[in-house]
């Protein structure tokens, strides 16, 4: 719902038509109709108390690191966590951690402490928010099986939940679009600190010979299919078998040296990415006969061609 002209004003900080390109890791889309930094859960509960007054719909970017916004630019109000909601505190074996904090930099923190368990995180370049919404997982590390406790905020207050309460699943958490990950807390093992440091150490090796390094993109494009037709293969390996890599529309291309990793060479639209997913997965039902599902989420109005 767009928030022209509706009464109380927003809260102070409030910008309009802000870029929103430059906070993807994609680098495409255009603009917030409204948009805000939350430094403290007071800014962010006052700014989701007046959209909910307002009827302006809310949506949070973290690092906009798996994330595709319209380029037409998003209607209603986005928000971003910083300062306090986004600072790590390590306590026992405890992280404590804003939802806006980076996953690699908890990673750092916890390998500091000795505490293991987030090890995989350093390869993440997203938020602690946006890791618990996607679930996100590496090398056999997972966030559900570090999580405590996450502390969510909507109109109505701040509450905390369980992992069990989440849906953790593949990719994917039962978080509706109000709910914001405010902070969470980690319950890691204690370990010796040298001992994490090298299983850090050895990720980002692994991490760096497996994927393009300092490409604009939003990481893994699809899923990896549960489909038997797919015979155990990534979705990366079926691009790959597909001739996708280096498959190109307009300024979007699929990385030559990682089929599932969607590239922006420069100039590229969210038009352009729609465009080049929907011929990655059209050759891969081509051949194999498996229909690929999207990993990237989406902000605004952004339609799959093929749905
Ligand atoms: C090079 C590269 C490598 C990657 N490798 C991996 C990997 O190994 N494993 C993996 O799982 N992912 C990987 N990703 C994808 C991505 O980093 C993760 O999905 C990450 O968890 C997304 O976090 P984000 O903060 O960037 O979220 P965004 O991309 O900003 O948002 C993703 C979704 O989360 C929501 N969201 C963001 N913050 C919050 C919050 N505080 N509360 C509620 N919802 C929120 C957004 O609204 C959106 O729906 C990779 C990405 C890149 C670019």
């Amino acid at each position: 719902m767009s928030a022209a002209a509706e009464q109380p004003p927003p809260p102070a900080g409030v910008e309009r038509d802000f870029p929103l390109a430059r906070l993807t890791t994609v680098r495409t889309g255009g603009a917030a109709e409204l948009f805000a930094r939350a430094g403290s859960r007071e800014q962010l509960l006052a700014l989701l108390a007046w959209a909910q007054g307002s009827r302006v719909t809310v949506s949070v970017v973290g690092s906009g690191s798996n994330l595709l916004v319209a380029d037409e630019g998003v209607r209603g109000l986005v928000v971003k966590l910083d300062r306090e909601l986004a600072r790590i505190e390590v306590d026992g074996p405890r992280i404590l951690a804003g939802g806006g904090a980076r996953l690699p930099k908890v990673a750092a923190a916890a390998a500091r402490a000795g505490l293991a368990g987030i090890e995989f995180g350093v390869n993440i370049p997203g938020t602690l928010g946006g890791a618990v919404r996607m679930n996100a997982n590496a090398y056999g590390g997972e966030l559900g099986a570090a999580l405590e406790w996450v502390e969510i905020a909507t109109a109505d207050g701040l509450a905390r939940m369980a992992p069990g309460e989440l849906g953790l699943a593949y990719r994917r958490s039962n978080l509706a679009a109000g709910e914001i990950v405010a902070g969470a807390s980690l319950l890691l093992a204690a370990g010796d600190v040298e001992e994490v440091k090298a299983t850090l150490e050895e990720m980002r090796r692994r991490r760096h010979e497996a994927q393009p390094q300092g490409i604009r993109t939003f990481g893994s494009t699809f899923k990896n299919p549960e489909d038997p037709r797919a015979e155990g293969r990534s979705a990366g390996m079926l691009l790959a078998q597909a001739g996708c890599n280096g498959l190109a529309v307009g300024g979007a291309r699929f990385a030559v040296k990682h089929a599932n990793f969607i590239e922006n060479t420069g100039t590229a639209s969210t038009a352009d990415v729609l465009a080049v997913m929907a011929a990655g997965r059209r050759r891969v039902l081509e051949r194999f006969g498996v229909t690929l599902e999207p990993e990237v989420q989406r902000l605004g109005e952004v339609r799959f061609p093929w749905s």
